[in-house]
């Protein structure tokens, strides 16, 4: 029998990507979305890269009457959640609608998920959990810091709701993945980063000086104690990000966990400057970045990278993926954007 897995905030950048590599592993998929940060471009480049269109129910995670009604509609077998907003900033300036927003979404998936018999339920986490890390690479036994955004806050706050939930309810089990940067986009270049307004993240914005619709990069921070004075970061390709989801979820359905609750670093291991990534970014695709050097951003870390090793072990999964590759698709999305 298929398993099927539900993916809430599907239609997004990284919910996209994992609903391909759910189906090409041969999940049956259904995904629900609110569309509140993103439009109907990455669904419809599933459905092209694909070959059909899936189930797709919009509907707000927050509405527990519609949670509810979506696993009576539906035999899941997992659920992989993302319905979330992402902007560390905003949530800084708007904490109570980051926390209604995905603290109660989240709090709706667990619910329904163990009224109606018990789930599997993947969280999206984050690496910003350990904050500004006294050691790298980070392994999952790596303290977590306390938060500095509501944002950051929410993601921590999760980790510990499905956490005590696993413990509390045996028939739900539960697996974090703590993200690292994702960057790039599918190969065939139909789904991507769909920033809205000025994008805060460094690739998009990088794709987005390359092509004119940017002035100027500003690299924020020159004066770090890294070894170009830049902030180093683990930058993962979004396709193999995608597929440590479907590894997870058949370590789960395959009854395959070693404890109920478990956490995995995804990332691959390797630091990369600011500076680094967008000469690799020049280099590969043969174009310019205008940048300058500009003051420290407020909140950054100097440097974290992942220790990838359990989850290279547990999951059996590990980051292909070359950064320059990474970068080429990043940039055959942003011209596909273009219309080029
Ligand atoms: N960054 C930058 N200019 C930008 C955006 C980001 O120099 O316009 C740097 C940022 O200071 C950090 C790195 O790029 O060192 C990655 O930032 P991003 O916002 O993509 O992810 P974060 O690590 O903050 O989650």
């Amino acid at each position: 029998m298929k398993k099927t897995v539900l993916v809430s905030g599907g239609a997004g950048f990284i919910g996209s990507h994992v609903t391909v590599e759910l189906v090409e592993a041969g999940y049956d998929v259904v995904v629900a979305d609110n569309m509140s940060n993103c439009d109907m471009t990455c669904f419809d480049g599933v459905t092209k890269i694909i070959g059909r269109r899936l189930p797709f129910i919009r509907m707000d995670f927050c509405d527990m009457e519609a949670v509810e009604r979506l696993f009576s509609d539906y035999q899941i077998d997992a659920v992989i959640h993302f319905a979330a907003f992402k902007a560390v900033g905003e949530s800084v300036a708007e904490p109570i609608l980051y926390y209604r927003n995905n603290l109660s979404s989240f709090l709706n998936v667990l619910e329904a998920a163990r009224s109606h018999g018990g789930c599997n339920v993947l969280f999206s986490s984050s690496a910003t959990v350990y904050g500004e890390p006294d050691e790298t690479p980070v392994t999952e036994r790596s303290p977590r810091q306390p938060a500095t955004s509501p944002y950051g806050n929410t993601k921590q706050m999760c980790e510990d709701f499905l956490r005590d939930a696993v413990k509390a309810y045996p028939e739900i089990k539960g697996i974090a993945l703590r993200y690292f940067n994702p960057i790039g986009a599918h190969p065939s270049a139909l789904i991507g980063e769909l920033p809205r307004g000025v994008p805060n993240n460094l690739v998009p914005f990088i794709t987005q000086t390359a092509i004119g619709k940017r002035e100027c990069l500003n690299i924020f921070g020159n004066d770090y104690p890294t070894p170009d004075g830049t902030c180093l970061r683990d930058y993962i390709d979004i396709v193999d990000l995608a597929k440590a989801h479907v590894c997870a979820v058949a370590r789960m359905l395959d009854g395959r966990m070693k404890e109920p609750y478990e956490i995995f670093n995804i990332g691959t291991g390797r630091p990369v400057s600011v500076l680094e990534l967008v000469n690799a970014f020049e280099k590969v695709n043969g174009v310019k970045v205008n940048h300058r050097f500009a003051p420290r951003r407020a909140g950054d870390v100097t440097a974290i990278w992942a220790d990838p090793s359990l989850a290279n072990r547990e999951l059996g999964w590990k980051a292909e993926r070359s950064v320059e590759d990474t970068l080429a698709a990043a940039w055959a999305w942003e011209k596909h954007l273009a219309g080029k």
